[in-house]
């Protein structure tokens, strides 16, 4: 049985990132792999057994209360160190760096990967399309941020960015370290990007899963790149 852990989803459920989990507990079920989705909120311990830890984006005082919560026990950190999948998405992505900066204050991360997020000058929005290596054509996604992520040397980028703004920085969006991923990418990226929650899968059971046909995602991720300029 797969566990999927929704992290805090009253606070990190501002821009719908909550869908991430139905995509992967959907696609999961496609190939008769047995799933679970576990709601955690902030006022409960972090399950330490799950196979995908899911965390999405939320305004700043929100932000502040789930990263506080998360570092009860450094369960996240424990739970990626013997290989579990993260997926952390804009807010959730910041608070899994070394630390964080807004204007008043330094804010120490969970240290999950090489990064570091500090305040930009405009509120970055709208539709983004990034190259990642680990497919061979561009996930689409929508962006709402402000904070500018720096990469430090112990991350890779989760891809390059073909439209929009990702990081803020370098070109590129989000960051990448064995099996947790950081990206800016709503949408949930995972609707819009079936392919991505196949590879999650495929990382959270350790071996190959089979291709299904799902035409109407299928349909729809074509028709999202289409429109890439
Ligand atoms: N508060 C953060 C920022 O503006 C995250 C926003 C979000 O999660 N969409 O950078």
């Amino acid at each position: 049985m797969l566990e999927i852990i929704r992290i805090h989803n009253e606070l990190l459920g501002t821009y719908g990132d909550r869908g991430n989990a139905d995509v992967l507990k959907y696609r999961a079920g496609l190939r008769n792999i047995r799933s679970r989705i576990i709601d955690v909120s902030y006022m409960d311990p972090l399950p330490i057994t799950g196979d995908i830890y899911l965390l999405g984006g939320a305004e700043d005082a929100a932000q502040l209360l789930s990263l506080t919560a998360l570092r009860k026990g450094s369960i996240l950190k424990k739970a990626a160190n013997r290989g579990a999948v993260v997926l952390a998405i804009c807010a959730g992505f910041q608070i899994l760096g070394t630390k964080y900066l807004t204007r008043e204050e330094e804010i120490k991360g969970l240290d999950l990967l090489d990064v570091v997020t500090t305040p930009g000058d405009k509120r970055l929005v709208g539709d983004i399309a990034v190259q990642s290596d680990l497919f061979d054509f561009p996930l689409t996604g929508f962006e709402n941020h402000s904070g500018v992520t720096t990469l430090g040397e112990g991350a890779e980028p989760f891809g390059y960015v073909r439209q929009g703004n990702g990081n803020g920085i370098a070109g590129l969006d989000g960051a990448i370290n064995k099996n947790v991923f950081g990206t800016y990418l709503h949408g949930p990226v995972l609707a819009r990007n079936p392919e991505f929650a196949d590879l999650l899968l495929e990382r959270a059971v350790g071996s190959t899963i089979s291709s299904v046909e799902d035409e109407i995602a299928t349909r729809y991720a074509r028709w999202r790149r289409s429109l890439l300029k």
